[in-house]
């Protein structure tokens, strides 16, 4: 009997998920009913909105239950299929299960994907998957970059960051990357294309306004969030009138009590605007978005990396890479 391995959820995580928050369990392949198929997961995505799910706490998708496998992204193959429209051998791509293999419905949101439209199939969990079209959306819609505009990314150096900041270079803005360390600091300049680089490591709220006030003398227009904390305190300071901040992520606070960011007042005071967004508000526009950003790669006009680690066992460690700093690129497990 085939056993499928799975990474389960066994205890909420208090701050920093830990090893004995979870077990690895091996259970039988469940059996298909109709309208199901057996999705063999070959990649997986491991996205910072992961630690969200593990706590019982409100948000846009019900908590991963104690017990079940933790919930991601997947790129596979089917193994068998009840389904009509969907036949063995067909590469897939939904949101599954931690586990070598997950039960999909058809209809539901695992749909089938051209594996030979890429050259990777791990690019539909990047440039071509969720990530690619945070960016694509929250620059193109969220922000709306003009020619000339200051565009200040933070989380710059990181898989969705990245994009966004070439996004804002494509629109003609001049765009500044905060990121962790001098190594990082490098890529967002020769790698991405960046006009300036922010270290925020080991600032104060004071040091790094400071550097953001060097890097972007003329102020900023707009802002693509992804850490909140420290960061978005100092970035608040340099807002110009009507600025608009694009809030797309809080990696920073996502292990501890939210930190009550202190300078909102500025938003009051340059008139400035602050909208969070989620990429699924865009599932309408998915094939648009899908469409421009497979144009822009096959243009040869964005580069994306992707970070790809092994095994299920080594699930936990490199999920934490998130955390730490230690992901290059998007950040994938393969399975097979
Ligand atoms: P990344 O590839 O950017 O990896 C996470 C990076 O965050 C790390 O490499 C690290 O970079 C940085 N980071 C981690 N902890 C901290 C910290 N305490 N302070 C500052 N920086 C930190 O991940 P993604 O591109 O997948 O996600 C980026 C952001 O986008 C996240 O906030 C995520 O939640 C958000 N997101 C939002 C979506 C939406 O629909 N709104 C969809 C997808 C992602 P460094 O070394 O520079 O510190």
């Amino acid at each position: 009997m085939t056993l499928n391995r799975r990474f389960t959820l066994v205890a909420r995580p208090d701050g920093l998920p830990k090893p004995s928050d979870f077990a690895l369990v091996d259970e039988p392949v469940p059996e298909l009913a109709d309208g199901q198929f057996l999705v063999r997961n070959h990649y997986v995505s491991l996205d910072p909105a992961i630690r969200g799910w593990l706590d019982d706490a409100p948000s846009y998708l019900p908590p991963i239950e104690l017990g079940d496998a933790v919930r991601v992204s997947t790129v596979g193959q089917v193994e068998a299929s009840k389904a009509g429209s969907i036949k063995a051998g067909d590469w897939v791509m939904g949101l599954n299960k931690l586990e070598h293999y997950s039960v999909a419905a058809e209809g539901g949101f695992t749909y089938p994907i051209d594996a030979n439209a890429v050259p990777s199939v791990t690019n539909y969990l990047s440039v071509m998957g969720a990530v690619g079209l945070t960016a694509f959306f929250g620059v193109n819609d969220v922000l709306k970059p003009k020619a000339g505009e200051t565009f200040l990314i933070s989380g710059a150096a990181g898989a969705v960051g990245s994009i966004a900041g070439q996004l804002g270079k494509l629109a003609g803005a001049r765009v500044v990357g905060i990121a962790g360390g001098p190594e990082k600091c490098a890529r967002l300049l020769n790698d991405y294309g960046f006009d300036a680089a922010v270290d925020y490591r080991g600032k104060t709220v004071d040091q790094l306004s400071a550097a953001i006030g060097e890097a972007a003398p003329n102020g900023v227009d707009m802002v693509f969030e992804n850490v909140g904390g420290t960061v978005l305190d100092a970035t608040l300071l340099h807002l110009n009138r009507e600025a608009r901040v694009g809030l797309c992520g809080l990696i920073s606070e996502y292990n501890s009590e939210h930190y009550g960011t202190r300078n909102l007042w500025q938003l009051i005071v340059k008139s400035a605007r602050i909208q969070g967004f989620l990429v699924s508000d865009y599932l309408h526009r998915f094939p648009e978005g899908g469409a421009a950003m497979a144009k822009l790669v096959a243009e040869g006009k964005l580069r994306f990396d992707e970070h790809i680690e092994e095994g299920i066992d080594n699930a936990l460690p490199t999920f934490l890479k998130l955390f730490e700093g230690k992901n290059e690129g998007k950040l994938i497990l393969k399975l097979v």
